[in-house]
């Protein structure tokens, strides 16, 4: 246990923003830098609990009390090896996650819950920075090869795992760069994409071939690659959006977020972009609809590229401020959170519903609206619109951030012929097998929209079914 009084003595503090008219004006991280110092007072607030609770809620299992009392302890390197021992990109996680294990925290019943993800992504720089983060290439080969569909932390966790385990892995990627949602979808305000790939670099070195630019299912047929190698992991993820189907849908001005966001990631990566195709919000009236963390991504990228105005509606009840009575400890609750796009600028409202858009020549100028309220129904909650609230907003770029339908279809899944679930997500097995003997799946592909935390878990548990089916035996951890 790092200190036995920690957690009487030291208040929970967290890393600050920086100032946010600075912050407005580039891309780069919002968070300032966090002194040694206050992380290992921080990590001495771990009560190193006989049943941690931050470990249930990992969905990495991550042995969350260990690496505390090492940074309190100033072993560094033990730290980095217990956490990489669970989580192949603790930097992601510690800079993206919205931290399932803080939620759980026993301390958070009744205190603030030990700052674990600023104790991660500490960790993982100081390793960096170190230079302990080598690759680490098989010190055998089976001369086993797997084709990894899709190259978002699912696949990337899956083809690093396999490939340390001896195979000869390739990630097939239809996107021209390799990343999945954390190169095009992430803002570089909340992870700049060095920390991709620097990461991307030491698995090159341990023997992953990227293709990008390959769409499997159109650029090659699916059955092929089943052919070509003796396993096939699919995990290109749920990038089917969810639509607004009111009239005026097809007005210009309408975009999904997903076509909005890569946009400017591509420009600061250094992509030419001509002004006519870039979507920009500058000097523009922007309405975003879904009140989620994409919706917020779409937010603060729209703040900074001078938006004269955002707001941001939401169909569902604005959440409580503090965790509800039935979402109580250790679950995740669905609180009123304030991300750092919330605190940069636009307005939030709640309980909206869009009915139609109009515009001019082609072009959107309005949104049309109404106000809704949730009524208690025989036990279900029932939406009714409440009536002589309609109003109108004007609004010259509309952004539909309400959510994703799980994967897309019409190629890769039908080629295969694998199995879908009720919702349309890939079926798997407890081996992350699909109803396809030897075609394995991982993450939002399987899971429907779902977390980065989650997506590395699938591609870890997806690569040790593989090297199971591939070798009849398997090392390689449960999660
Ligand atoms: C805007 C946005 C912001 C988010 N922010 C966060 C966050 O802050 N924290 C968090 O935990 N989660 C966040 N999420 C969710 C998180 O990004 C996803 O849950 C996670 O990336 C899923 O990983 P994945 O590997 O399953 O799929 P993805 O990251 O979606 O990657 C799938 C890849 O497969 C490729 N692909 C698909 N089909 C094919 C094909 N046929 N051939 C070749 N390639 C193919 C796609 O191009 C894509 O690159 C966010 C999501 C969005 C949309
Ligand atoms: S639940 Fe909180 S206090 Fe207990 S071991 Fe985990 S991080 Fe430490």
């Amino acid at each position: 246990m790092a200190k036995p009084t920690g957690f009487l003595e030291y208040p929970r503090e967290t890393p600050k923003r920086r100032p946010v008219d600075q912050r407005v004006h580039d891309w780069l991280e919002v968070y300032e830098e966090f002194p040694i110092e206050k992380l290992q007072t921080q990590a001495a607030r771990c009560m190193d609990c006989g049943i941690p609770f931050c470990h249930q809620g990992c969905p990495l299992g991550n042995i969350i009390p260990d690496w505390n009392d090492l940074v309190y302890r100033n072993r560094w390197r033990d730290a980095i090896e217990r956490l990489h021992a669970t989580n192949n990109f603790p930097e992601f996680t510690g800079r993206l996650c919205p931290a399932p294990c803080e939620a759980a925290c026993v301390l958070g019943i009744n205190a603030d819950p030990v700052t674990i993800k600023q104790v991660e992504l500490e960790i993982i720089e100081y390793a960096w920075q170190a230079g302990w983060v080598r690759p680490q290439p098989a010190s055998h080969r089976t001369g086993k090869t797997v084709a990894i569909i899709g190259s978002g932390p699912a696949g990337l966790a899956c083809a690093q795992q396999l490939a340390r385990a001896g195979h000869e892995v390739t990630v097939f990627e239809r996107d021209d760069r390799i990343g999945g949602l954390l190169r095009y979808g992430i803002p570089d305000f909340k992870m700049e994409k060095r920390f991709l790939d620097r990461r991307l670099a030491q698995m090159e070195a341990e023997g992953v071939v990227f293709r990008p630019g390959v769409n499997v299912g159109k650029d090659i047929d699916a059955r092929e690659l089943l052919e070509e190698f003796d396993a096939l992991c699919l995990a290109g993820g749920a990038t089917q959006p969810r639509d607004l189907q009111v009239p005026g849908r097809e007005l210009e001005g309408v975009y999904f977020a997903m076509q909005y966001l890569p946009m400017q990631n591509r420009r600061n990566a250094g992509d030419e972009i001509p002004d006519e195709e870039f979507i920009s919000a500058k000097d523009k009236r922007v309405i975003i609809l879904g009140g989620g963390d994409t919706g917020a991504d779409c937010l603060g990228t729209a703040l900074r590229q001078g938006a004269r105005q955002v707001l941001q509606y939401e169909i569902l009840p604005r959440p409580p401020a503090t965790r509800p009575p039935e979402q109580p400890w250790p679950l995740y609750p669905n609180i009123y959170r304030v991300s750092s796009a919330h605190e940069e600028g636009g307005e939030r409202d709640y309980c909206i519903m869009t009915t139609r858009l109009s515009g001019e020549n082609g072009r959107l100028t309005t949104l049309h609206a109404v106000r809704v309220e949730f009524v208690n129904e025989d036990g279900r909650q029932v939406m009714r619109e409440i009536p002589g609230s309609e109003f109108s907003e004007p609004v010259d770029l509309l952004l539909l951030a309400m959510g994703f339908l799980g994967p897309e279809k019409g190629g890769l899944l039908e080629q295969l012929g694998v199995q879908l679930t009720e919702r349309g997500n890939v079926w798997a097995d407890e081996n992350k097998m699909t109803s396809v003997p030897g075609v394995f799946t991982a993450g939002d592909m399987t899971r429907g929209q779902s977390l980065i935390v989650w997506a590395i878990a699938e591609g870890r548990a997806a690569a040790r079914g593989i090297d199971q089916y591939l070798m009849g035996e398997t090392l390689l951890p449960i999660n």
